[in-house]
């Protein structure tokens, strides 16, 4: 009997014990719930960015950076993926913007003219983050042609160093082509080419292989090689390229172009030029830079080039524009971003390719 009151002693404690917590913790709740409803605390109420401008994915963050970051994690929208990126650059992270930015340009939708132009600016910031500034110096300027973002244009100015000397005088003269029986060309197989049609823009390529040397018969040989791989290991009806040129600044004649190329992959192919320049612009022991006989060739066959097919200056596009690529080599990307820098100088425009389109 005893024993028992006892027990229930203790139950009715432990029970009036319980119900203090239940009200301390009630308590703590309605603290909370008033601090969270206080007007000067509003709660984070966040929705994911649905356009793209300098005010938007380029805004300061209105919380932590890598908490906004993790909120826009499963979405794949282009406008998510640049704010991402941003935060990414934000948090010292380059190699995640690079990833980002890299599913704007090259993922499974096109992006538009102004989500490539933030997609390739902060791509050089996060190069650049990366201590490789050089990397990113063509990013830039195609942002800069591409962007109507006044901030985003200014950004790239500012950003962009001026050269002092004045672009060299390229010569306007008809330019000597080596033909393809030189390399010892084999047939084309022309039911796997298609007709070039009405030709838009070109691009420049490395061939990826070391070549210093200047003899046309190892620079046949290279070429040779380049179409035994193009027709034999990957199925082309050709060499892909229009054009190849070998360090001595011989410009030797590819595919001929009545026939579309096969160098900037699948639909990046249609009306655009393909120019090889025969060497591994990448930094290294396997890399070299291109030489300068080789630089001056490929800008007077691209100002031949454009004048031929009323294109402008913004028509001139690297390999890596199109596809995640390395080529034509980081050695040889700022040497392309001079020559278009060069040719808007010239004001090399294009509008009359463009009046003739319509
Ligand atoms: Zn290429």
């Amino acid at each position: 009997m005893f024993q028992r009151r006892q027990w229930q002693v203790n139950d009715s404690r432990k029970g009036s014990l319980a119900r203090s917590y239940s009200w301390i913790a009630l308590l703590g709740l309605v603290l909370l719930t008033s601090c969270a409803a206080a007007p000067g605390n509003p709660a984070p109420a966040y929705s994911p960015p649905t356009s793209v401008s300098s005010s938007v994915t380029l805004a300061r963050p209105s919380m932590p950076a890598a908490v906004e970051f993790d909120l826009l994690e499963r979405n794949q929208t282009a406008p998510a993926l640049l704010r991402r990126a941003f935060l990414a650059l934000e948090l010292h992270r380059p190699q995640e913007a690079l990833d980002d930015a890299g599913e704007v340009l090259y993922g499974p939708k096109k992006p538009s003219a102004n989500e490539e132009a933030f997609a390739r600016f902060l791509r050089a910031e996060a190069f650049a983050q990366q201590g490789m500034p050089e990397r990113g110096q063509y990013d830039r300027e195609r942002a800069a042609v591409l962007t109507l973002d006044l901030q985003l244009r200014q950004r790239l100015q500012s950003a962009i160093p001026i050269p002092p000397e004045q672009p060299r005088a390229i010569a306007d003269v008809d330019l000597v082509v080596t033909d393809r029986s030189d390399w010892n060309a084999k047939t084309p197989r022309r039911k796997n080419m298609d007709p070039m049609g009405s030709i838009s823009r070109l691009t420049i390529h490395h061939s990826a292989m070391f070549l210093r040397d200047t003899r046309p018969s190892a620079c046949a040989a290279q070429i040779q090689r380049i179409q035994m791989d193009h027709m034999q290991t990957r199925g082309y009806g050709d060499i892909g390229y229009h054009y190849l040129i070998d360090p001595s600044g011989r410009i030797w004649e590819g595919r001929d172009l009545q026939w579309q190329g096969a160098h900037a992959s699948g639909d990046h192919n249609v009306g655009n030029i393909g120019i090889c320049l025969l060497g591994n612009f990448m930094p290294g022991r396997k890399g070299h830079k291109p030489s300068q006989l080789q630089v001056t060739a490929m800008e007077r066959l691209v100002a031949q080039l454009l004048r031929r097919h009323q294109l402008g200056a913004n028509d001139i596009y690297c390999h890596s524009h199109f596809k995640n690529t390395e080529c034509p080599g980081e050695l040889m990307e700022p040497v392309v971003a001079q020559l278009i820098r060069n040719m808007q100088r010239k004001g090399v425009t294009g509008v009359a390719a463009a009046a003739a389109d319509h």
